[in-house]
């Protein structure tokens, strides 16, 4: 195959002050999408790549930063004027690696771009494709999303122990952004693997409740509903939460605080109702964390790499025992258009469903191109 000479990208051009506005080519557009010579000629340690998969995380918002800003963040930062990144999946077409070869395939933090240049010592692992496992898994039921919602429950929630015992009265878990990728996991291990006695999920419509219930919460109710509340609280009975899984804070995250059980754990995992406005992820009801003796533990999944094979292991175990689901947890959006330019215009236009209710259920993929 004769090597590219450009890369078409898609360029971080102005700081939102808010929402984004993922539409290219307006005065005050987000993103543009550019087209740059591509050095192929490659620098000890580089691997040039075809990008294969984006997938779409909301934490991408906490990377956009004004030139300037070098306020504390746990991932690198992108200014504007460069390229736009998000986690994917990619395949190595040179290599001036060790270790690497034309024809593997890596997962990574990638470039918003056809092709890219990537030192190798920023791959997370390489793509064990021996199994023959369609690849958007590696983003999603076998991928950090999977391994966010076991090992926030596990670590985090500490209910580990609910593994192996199986005795007693399973804990009570809720969840908000439950119809999303990690949510709908979270959903599933609760339930299915970890024996909760009731799992209860918040998400933005009725048809995405209806799907989460299907997965296996015994309640989700939408939050959009101004009676959401009170069917929680009808629902628990008297009961209280053991273990809260936060992905939105805000306005969810104070009411769940107030029902709390006594020593339960919130896993503070997301906080994306503040992403684009960070004054609506405020909280209320702090009081309860003392009343009730609370630990609210700040999450990162990356904290945990030395558990990801077993994680691995339990995740592979429950998908083929079908206690996670993987038909219908994984939406691949394929990139279409006359040109590379019109196909990377749509990218940002995907990403922004995370923000607007429109994101449909599960995990959402781009498909770039074919390995
Ligand atoms: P996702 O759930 O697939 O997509 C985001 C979902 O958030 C949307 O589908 C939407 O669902 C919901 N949402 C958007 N705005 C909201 C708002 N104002 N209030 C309530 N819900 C809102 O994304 P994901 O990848 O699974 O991520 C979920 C959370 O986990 C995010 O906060 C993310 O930052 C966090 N996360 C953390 C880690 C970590 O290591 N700490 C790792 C991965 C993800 P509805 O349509 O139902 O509103």
């Amino acid at each position: 195959m004769s090597l590219p000479t450009k890369s078409t990208q898609v360029v971080f051009e102005h700081n939102p002050n808010g929402d984004i506005v993922p539409d290219t080519g307006k005065p005050d557009s987000t993103f543009a999408v550019k087209e740059a010579k591509l050095d192929t000629d490659l620098k000890k340690g580089d691997l040039l790549l075809k990008t294969l998969y984006l997938s779409n995380d909301p934490t991408q918002r906490n990377w956009l930063r004004k030139k300037g800003d070098d306020g504390r963040n746990y991932s690198k930062s992108i200014y504007e004027g460069e390229v736009m990144e998000a986690y994917g999946l990619a395949k190595v077409i040179k290599s001036n690696a060790e270790g690497y070869k034309e024809g593997d395939i890596i997962s990574s933090r990638i470039q918003w771009a056809d092709y890219s240049v990537l030192p190798a010592n920023e791959v997370f692992n390489k793509v064990d494709t021996s199994a023959n496992l369609p690849l958007s898994y590696f983003l999603s039921v076998l991928g950090m999303t999977s391994l966010t919602a076991f090992l926030g429950l596990t670590e985090a929630g500490q209910l580990r122990k609910y593994l192996s015992d199986k005795s007693g009265k399973g804990p009570v878990v809720c969840v908000s952004a439950a119809s999303g990728a990690v949510g709908s996991t979270v959903v599933q291990i609760s339930k299915h693997v970890l024996g909760a006695s009731k799992v209860i999920g918040l998400s933005g419509s009725d048809e995405k409740a209806k799907w989460v219930e299907k997965l296996g919460a015994d309640l989700c109710v939408n939050y959009k509903n101004s009676n959401y509340q009170d069917q929680i609280l009808k629902f628990l009975d008297g009961d209280y939460i053991d273990v809260y899984f936060d992905n939105v804070g805000g306005e969810i995250l104070s009411f769940v605080l107030a029902h709390m059980a006594n020593f339960g754990r919130i896993v503070a995992c997301g906080a994306i109702s503040g992403y684009n406005d960070p004054k609506a992820a405020r909280v209320d009801n702090w009081f309860h964390i003392i009343a009730q003796c609370l630990t609210v533990e700040g999450f990162l999944v990356g904290q945990y790499k030395e558990k990801f094979p077993e994680a691995i292991d339990i995740l592979t175990k429950a998908i083929k025992e079908k206690k996670v689901d993987v038909d219908d947890s994984i939406h691949v959006e394929t990139l279409s258009g006359d040109s590379e330019k019109q196909k990377f215009a749509k990218v940002p236009q995907i990403w922004n469903q995370l923000f607007t209710g429109e994101k449909p259920k599960g995990k959402l993929l781009i498909k770039v191109a074919d390995a």
